[in-house]
């Protein structure tokens, strides 16, 4: 355990490395610093594990696998129950821990609910796992088999860190895998957090092992591994098409990449203007715009253009500040290399268009604060509209036909999310059809999405979908059994 700096509600935190069923420092005694994206300091040391650890922990899960894969799924849904309970009563202090290390505000903190959620749903899924029988080919029986890969890895983002983390491993874990999980070095707090709940859970040893560290080395041994058999991994696509390569180099590990996206919302002039100002200006602004699918472009009818942009710069005025205050719901950039990264994008942004809203001082040097900004009319081949900003950042730009603007929306590698806001049916389906997107939202947007539909991407926003009915497909194979019957 380390002793917290910044937080003076709680005395001390883990930080150390959780495999095998105990928690332990880096076997070089590494460590990196976690600073508060909201005040520039020093939070604490956590465990960078080696090599050597992250090999010591897929060992763990590969002993583990027989007797984890053996149990039923009522058994192994006794663990799963556990945990969602101690998830859920421990909410403030994952809320806390979050807003210290990615300087998420505590009052938009909600992964707690859905990681238990999500743990109780897959406590009661493991009875659907079953092949299917055949008597189509005459003189035989064919079945298939479902199993487990055997050991799974997760590599997890900063951004929604708790939600990532269970969202793989559980449907990982009921599918019979055992799991190494790698967290972010820019958010590894409330995933040790979860360790110590795992082990309070009662997980077996090596079934469920938890690792902090950077993409190299931890992340790329991970990805490396010859007995890591099947990897789900959610972060940039820069990083999911090393991890994919890592995949060919090594045993061909079956890879689930949830990348990228630069989503396109396109509002007609026959919406309800206020729920489509609302609903967009929420989507670039929550989590301060770091969400995979925040729609970073926005297509507004010509005809409504002025009226929209008067009520979006309203709807995008926040409170921000210490994202530990309930009143805040602002919270700073996750780190210092962040903050440059969107500051870059803005400049390069000044050069090409009208900057309408941004820059304001928010009051808080120390911290890496961004005000919500929105750039007018970009060309459609600027950086700006091409790359992921991944900040509070957003280009609402004008179009006259429909035509017009799905070839625009769907000028993008990304293909995450796409909104369409309008009345008319007709014009929706249509719109759902053409655009090249993981999920069509009609007169919603992101981050709204739901457990029961798959998530993932078209193009290079990624390959694979999750969802309560997709995600224990990625962690299963499939054998084929024939059985030849004699007649008499
Ligand atoms: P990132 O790619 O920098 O890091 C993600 C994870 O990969 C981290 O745990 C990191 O340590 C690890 N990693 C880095 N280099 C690695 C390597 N060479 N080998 C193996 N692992 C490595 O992404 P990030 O900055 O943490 O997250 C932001 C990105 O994630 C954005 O692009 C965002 O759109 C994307 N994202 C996508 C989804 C989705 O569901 N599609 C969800 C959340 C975030």
């Amino acid at each position: 355990m380390s002793t917290i700096v910044q937080n003076p509600k709680a005395k001390s935190f883990e930080t150390r490395l959780f495999i095998n069923g105990k928690f332990v420092e880096a076997s070089d005694g590494g460590k990196f610093d976690l600073i508060s994206p909201g005040t520039g300091e020093k939070v604490v040391e956590v465990s960078e594990a080696t090599e050597e650890d992250t090999n010591t922990a897929v060992a763990a899960a590969k002993a583990a696998f027989p007797a984890w894969s053996a149990l039923s799924p009522q058994e192994k849904g006794v663990y799963f129950k556990k945990l969602a309970v101690l998830i859920r009563e421990s909410h403030a202090e994952l809320a806390e821990l979050e807003a210290l290390s990615m300087g998420r505000p505590v009052s938009a903190y909600f992964e707690s609910f859905v990681a238990a959620q999500t743990l109780d749903h897959y406590s009661e899924t493991g009875y659907d796992i079953m092949g299917a029988s055949s008597l189509n080919q005459k003189g035989y029986v064919t079945m298939t088999m479902r199993q487990p890969y055997g050991v799974a890895a997760a590599i997890i983002p900063w951004n929604v860190p708790v939600g990532f983390l269970i969202n793989k491993t559980a449907a990982a874990l009921m599918a019979g895998n055992t799991v190494v999980a790698k967290s972010s070095e820019k958010a590894p707090l409330t995933s040790a957090k979860v360790a110590t709940l795992v082990e309070k859970a009662g997980f077996p040893p090596g079934v469920f092992n938890i690792i902090s560290g950077h993409g190299p080395v931890s992340g790329s041994v991970l990805s490396h591994h010859m007995d890591v058999r099947v990897l789900s991994f959610a972060g940039s696509s820069k990083t999911g098409r090393l991890i994919q390569e890592a995949a060919a180099k090594s045993n061909l590990k079956s890879v689930l990449l949830e990348l990228g996206g630069k989503s396109p919302a396109i509002v007609f002039s026959d919406c309800d203007i206020e729920k489509a100002v609302q609903k967009t200006a929420f989507s670039i602004q929550f989590n301060s715009g770091q969400t995979c699918m925040g729609n970073s472009r926005i297509y507004v009818h010509e005809s409504i253009m002025d009226a929209f942009l008067e009520k979006f710069h309203k709807a995008l005025t926040v409170a921000s500040g210490d994202p530990l205050l309930p009143t805040v719901n602002h919270g700073p950039q996750v780190d210092v290399i962040q903050y440059n990264k969107i500051q870059n994008y803005i400049e390069e942004g000044k050069k090409v268009a009208k900057m309408t809203l941004g820059e304001l001082p928010l009051g808080h040097e120390n911290g890496f604060f961004i005000q919500p900004t929105v750039f007018v009319n970009t060309p459609e081949d600027a950086k700006i509209m091409k790359e992921e900003i991944f900040g509070p950042v957003v280009s609402v730009n004008t179009f006259s036909t429909e035509d017009e603007v799905v070839a625009k929306a769907n000028d993008t590698e990304y293909g995450l999310y796409a909104a369409v806001f309008t009345k008319d049916i007709s014009r929706a389906m249509r719109m759902a059809k053409r655009l090249e997107a993981g999920h069509v939202g009609v007169n919603c947007t992101s981050p709204t999405t739901f457990p029961d539909v798959p998530f993932g991407g078209y193009k290079s926003s990624g390959t694979g979908r999750e969802g309560w009915k997709q995600s224990l497909d990625s962690f299963l194979e499939t054998k084929a059994v024939l059985i030849a019957v004699d007649d008499e």
